[in-house]
């Protein structure tokens, strides 16, 4: 209740810089952040006579997708990257919902 009529006593401009700040504040621990899907898929490999290609078995590879420009793009990723890519990605969706939730209150 209180939080509600400070708000409506605020000029515009006091309400714009607050909301910037509050923004601010959320956004910055969002950071690394990226929209698209991982997805753990087996690929052939280029040796000859591999073993595992060869039973059909393949190779476990790292698939990230996203979209640029409109267009769906993919590509493969080191292992390493798994991990902070995955929060990278959970940034990314709490940092679109957080930008709905802005949006409401324009
Ligand atoms: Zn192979």
């Amino acid at each position: 209740m209180y939080v509600i009529s400070y708000t409506y006593l605020m000029n515009q401009s006091a309400f714009s810089e607050m909301l910037k700040e509050q923004f601010e504040t959320q956004v910055r621990p969002l950071w690394p952040a990226i929209k698209g899907s991982l997805a753990k898929v087996k690929k052939p490999c280029t040796r000859r006579n591999c073993q595992a290609c060869a039973r059909g078995d393949k190779h476990p590879a790292w698939l990230l997708s996203y979209t640029e420009k409109g267009r769906r793009k993919c590509k493969y990723v080191p292992k390493d990257l798994v991990q902070v890519l995955r929060q990278a990605l959970k940034n990314g969706r709490r940092l679109e919902a957080l930008l709905c939730c802005f949006g409401k209150r324009a």
